[in-house]
């Protein structure tokens, strides 16, 4: 008897717990967004660094986790991950400590962000306050929260990525950045289909790494993305070419490009939509070579995980991109019509 109540109560006990975290992961996105920046702004107020550079930070360690095996997913809204012996303390015996003084004794990031008591790295107000503290130990200013962003990743890259997401959200002022668009306007006349992984010719044994849009020269060519420009100029297998980072660590690369729009830039932040230059066959040689193939975008796509970037398939991207915009345009012709 005993022991079936014992069972029935282990039953319940596993029947429920995932139902619980479950609930939680139904939240939905307004909400998170909500949440995320209701943590961001309180940061901002203890510690006088913009909103901005929190959600920068947060972003691009969520993006990192999504796409790494080794980190642990997260348990709150942020994905900021603070490893065990960076919060409590290098030479601290419990990498796990949640004492906010031994933790401070030992050089540890952890405080308590919340007055509970407890430094508690799974919770997101005592994350977010050790981030902001760790960064006003170095500066409030963007020279300072550069230095403090190096010390802690030691990667210029990182800092790169993270710097370039607070101008986007900075610019902005929201945390909403999600939308995209086909790189080419849906009215021109174009086609592709799914060349991931083709062999090429020019230029040694390479396998295609993206998928080529074929469409007539000079169509405009379209940033698909909120992001920055982090590359504008000549390469002798892309031509003229420009590559866009988005705020979810992604790189987004327009290759074989006819010209670029005029007055844009590296650094500059483009949206969905933004006219960047237009279709070409630019490339396969010196600068300047074109028309060694039949114009087209050659569109690729490129993930970084913190460590090392490489490239996946944009053609169901390129797809799910085209089929959404048709959709908006014609919700948008029924709205008009009524
Ligand atoms: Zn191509």
């Amino acid at each position: 008897m005993c022991r079936w109540i014992f069972i029935v109560w282990i039953a319940a006990i596993v029947l429920t717990v995932p139902k619980a975290t479950f609930a939680e992961e139904k939240m939905d996105e307004d909400t998170i967004y909500e949440k995320r920046m209701e943590l961001y702004k309180k940061a901002e107020a203890v510690s006088l660094i913009p909103w901005y550079y929190f959600a920068a930070i947060d972003q691009y360690e969520r993006n990192v986790q999504q796409v790494r095996r080794d980190l642990p997913k997260p348990t709150g809204v942020l994905g900021i991950y603070i490893k065990p012996e960076i919060w409590a303390g290098p030479l601290n015996k419990n990498p796990h400590d949640t004492n906010p003084f031994t933790i401070s004794q030992f050089g540890g990031l952890g405080i308590d962000g919340n007055g509970d008591g407890l430094a508690n790295r799974e919770d997101d107000e005592d994350v977010i306050f050790a981030i902001a503290r760790y960064l006003q130990t170095y500066g409030i200013d963007h020279q300072h929260i550069k230095i403090a962003l190096w010390n802690y990743y030691q990667r210029s890259k990182t800092v790169d990525l993270i710097l370039g997401k607070a101008k986007i959200y900075k610019k902005y002022q929201t945390l909403k950045l999600d939308d995209h668009v086909f790189p080419l306007p849906l009215h021109a006349n174009y086609s592709y289909r799914d060349t991931w992984g083709d062999a090429r010719g020019w230029g040694g044994r390479r396998i295609h790494e993206g998928t080529d849009i074929f469409a007539d020269y000079g169509v405009p060519v379209r940033s698909t993305c909120y992001g920055i420009v982090e590359l504008k100029g000549w390469n002798k297998y892309g031509g003229w070419r420009i590559g866009i980072r988005d705020i979810n660590n992604t790189y987004h690369y327009f290759g074989h490009l006819n010209g670029f729009a005029p007055n844009l830039r590296e650094g500059q932040i483009v949206e969905p939509g933004t006219v960047i230059g237009s279709v070409g066959s630019s490339g396969y040689g010196p600068p300047g070579t074109a028309g060694k193939f039949p114009p087209h975008l050659h569109y690729g796509m490129y993930k970084d995980n913190g460590y090392t970037e490489w490239s996946f398939d944009p053609y169901p991207h390129l797809k799910a991109w085209e089929r959404s915009e048709k959709q908006k345009r014609k919700k948008n012709k029924e709205a008009q019509q009524k």
